[in-house]
């Protein structure tokens, strides 16, 4: 029996069961039995990690493996059986190591070793699409999560009355913070809105932009410490150049983290 399909070794790791002949084969094939179990590592390693950092590493040793036992197998070919035909060589034959004009059972075998490596190549290059094809379900299912933080109800400060507005801060995968603010009820005629976050005792703020419309989501700076920087605000600022908070708060609240 030839070496099971890389695919199938590959929908093997994500869970498909044995046929008992490949069980059967797989009991005496280092070379598939190595194969799936790099598999299956990388799918543990797709199913237990958040950042994909580690998941870079799988498919280049599975690489590095490969290419040594293309090597490992290229000089072991002393059974001279089956010449290849010269037709069916891949591209890729090394036969220009043979004299042109001569042939002869000496210069079947370069031919012969291409073919080989040419299978070789073409089973390594399935079994790497086949990870990447892993690693990228598995990034897919992964990269859009996110987390809810923190939220925050926004009360209205008297000078606006009516004003209202919510706030909620998601954490990505890769760390980044942004917080998402939404405000109702507010006349929009004057100069912009500018959100800010503010710590507790109103000591120290940082603005994280213009707030266009009524919704409106901005970057928290990844040195902001939001248990410090604790209170969100949306402020009426005039169009006076000045870009220090007016004052003039429309409403403002306090994170609660979850
Ligand atoms: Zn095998």
């Amino acid at each position: 029996m030839s070496h099971l399909d890389p695919e199938r070794l590959a929908l093997v790791a994500v869970g498909e069961t044995l046929t008992d002949a490949e069980q059967e084969h797989l009991a005496t094939c280092d070379v598939c039995s190595i194969e799936l179990a790099e598999l299956e590592h990388t799918v543990a390693v797709g199913r237990s990690t958040v950042t994909l950092g580690e998941l870079e590493t799988p498919p280049e040793r599975v690489w590095d493996r490969i290419l040594d036992e293309v090597r490992s197998q290229q000089p072991a070919a002393p059974d001279a059986g089956v010449a290849a035909p010269a037709a069916s060589a891949p591209p890729a034959a090394p036969s220009a190591s043979a004299p042109a004009g001569a042939p002869s059972l000496a210069d079947e075998q370069p031919k012969r070793r291409g073919l080989r490596g040419g299978r070789m190549l073409f089973a390594l290059a399935a079994s790497i699409a086949a990870v990447l094809a892993i690693v990228g379900v598995w990034s897919f299912v992964r990269a859009p999560q996110s987390v809810e933080i923190a939220s925050a109800t926004l009360a209205a400060f008297p000078d606006h009355p009516g004003a209202a507005g919510t706030a909620q801060v998601i954490e990505l995968s890769d760390g980044e913070r942004t917080l998402t603010v939404n405000v109702e009820d507010f006349d929009e005629s004057d100069g912009f809105r500018e959100v800010w976050l503010i710590t507790a005792d109103a000591s120290a703020l940082v603005s994280l932009g213009e707030l266009d419309g009524k919704k409106g989501t901005f970057v928290v700076p990844a040195d902001v410490d939001l248990r410090e920087y604790v209170l969100v605000d949306v402020s009426q600022e005039p169009l006076d150049g000045d870009p220090t908070h007016s004052g003039d708060s429309i409403v403002r609240g306090p994170l609660e983290f979850s």
